[in-house]
């Protein structure tokens, strides 16, 4: 992205409250291990509802690892894995020694299709893991049955999704985990951060207690300063009291954060559902509430072709945009090199990434900017 854009992407919303806030804590002794993160925990907890155990961690790569690490998954298993997603979701996997086994994606939504799913679990399969696309929920009914019928674990990757939900249930609480991400340009941020999220209250506590050593117990629980013991293996992925600071104003702010999602969405949508050959991605499932990343759309036809040039246009005008995600996992040279590719694989999740465009509909932008985004972009492809 350019330094002239007059429309960034992203941009965190960084307010007096923020700053007043991690001052405070700096102000003070405690700069971690302490009750800043225990009350974002709760607060998180509170805005997700359904029971929701909230573990503050150091990113969501963090969580996602914590999650299968907790699970005990290792070498000689496999985890079904989406191919179009952030390639920490397949990390994570790969760090225990397992294997992901990788699923192609709905070309309508980019979510992971259920039947790619159902179709690899083999003998050695442990479990699946998927990520609400662009926060769009995941068909959780089908992912939740397959699995089930399989005694397969599930974990949600989440880091574009807070505030989405499914059936009136928020997203990570379906599964054994959710994992989600407080990264700069995410829905909210804690500089770099992330939760783990779980609906069973044994399972977040154990992942609490690996997340910091494994020691058994807290600073404040100790009779003797100094004095510990270590009854598991663990890894340290605490968050600090500076960050957990930051997100409990950003959470705070998160009802209107999602509703300026929504709103820039659908100006943003609607501005350009008169363009030819293209098509947003989407919608979300029935019965769902889609807290909005980005918009994403797909060139299509002769269009397809002509990513490069729609790009430069979009800079030429100013106008900030990224995609999501530059390649399925699987083409990436870490994998391609271990598990092999050819063209041709995974065609769904090929073509968001080679086809695509994803625009912001972030809270810094608002009706003026979705509209001026929506002309330039049917300029732009009008004159291609
Ligand atoms: C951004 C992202 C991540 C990584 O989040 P971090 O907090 O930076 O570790 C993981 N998964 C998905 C789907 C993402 O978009």
């Amino acid at each position: 992205m350019t330094t002239n854009q007059k429309i960034p992407f992203g941009r965190p919303w960084i307010s007096t409250q923020e700053r007043e806030a991690v001052l405070r804590v700096l102000e003070g002794p405690i700069l971690t291990h302490g009750p800043e993160c225990a009350a974002f925990e709760e607060e998180f907890g509170a805005f997700m509802g359904g029971g929701a155990r909230c573990v503050t961690v150091s990113s969501c790569m963090a969580a996602l690892h914590l999650a299968w690490f907790h699970l005990g998954i290792g070498a000689g298993d496999e985890i079904i894995c989406p191919a179009m997603t952030h390639v920490a979701t397949a990390h994570a996997i790969e760090l225990t020694g397992a294997t992901p086994v990788f699923a192609d994606c709905d070309p309508q939504t980019g979510n992971i299709d259920p039947a790619a799913v159902e179709a690899l679990v083999s003998p050695r399969t442990r479990g699946i893991t998927l990520v609400h696309y662009l926060g769009m929920p995941c068909d959780m009914d089908a992912i939740m049955t397959i699995a089930g019928r399989h005694g397969l674990y599930v974990v949600e990757d989440c880091a574009l999704a807070v505030g989405s939900r499914l059936h009136g249930k928020h997203v990570g609480l379906f599964g054994d985990a959710g994992c989600f991400s407080f990264y700069p340009v995410k829905h909210m941020t804690t500089g770099e951060g992330g939760m783990f999220v779980s609906a069973s209250a044994d399972t977040a506590g154990q992942a609490a207690h690996k997340r910091a050593f494994g020691v058994d117990r807290t600073h404040s629980t100790r009779r003797m300063p100094g004095i510990y013991d270590v009854d598991v293996l663990g890894l340290n992925y605490r968050m600090s009291e500076l960050q957990a600071a930051l997100g409990r104003c950003q959470l705070g702010r998160m009802e209107e954060i999602s509703r300026r999602r929504k709103e820039n969405f659908k100006t943003l949508s609607e501005g350009l559902s008169a363009v030819e050959g293209i098509r947003v991605l989407g919608p979300a499932l029935p019965d769902a509430e889609w807290s909005p990343y980005c918009l994403t759309v797909m060139l299509e036809g002769r269009l397809a072709a002509r990513r490069e040039d729609v790009a430069q246009g979009l800079r030429a005008a100013g106008v900030g945009f990224s995609v999501y995600y530059p390649h399925p996992v699987p083409r990436m040279t870490y994998y391609s090199e271990k598990y092999g590719w050819r063209d041709g694989m995974f065609p769904n999740a090929a073509a968001i990434s080679d086809a695509s465009v994803a625009l912001p509909v972030g809270p810094h932008l608002g009706d003026v900017e979705m509209q001026h985004i929506a002309q330039t972009f049917g300029k732009i492809v009008k004159e291609l």
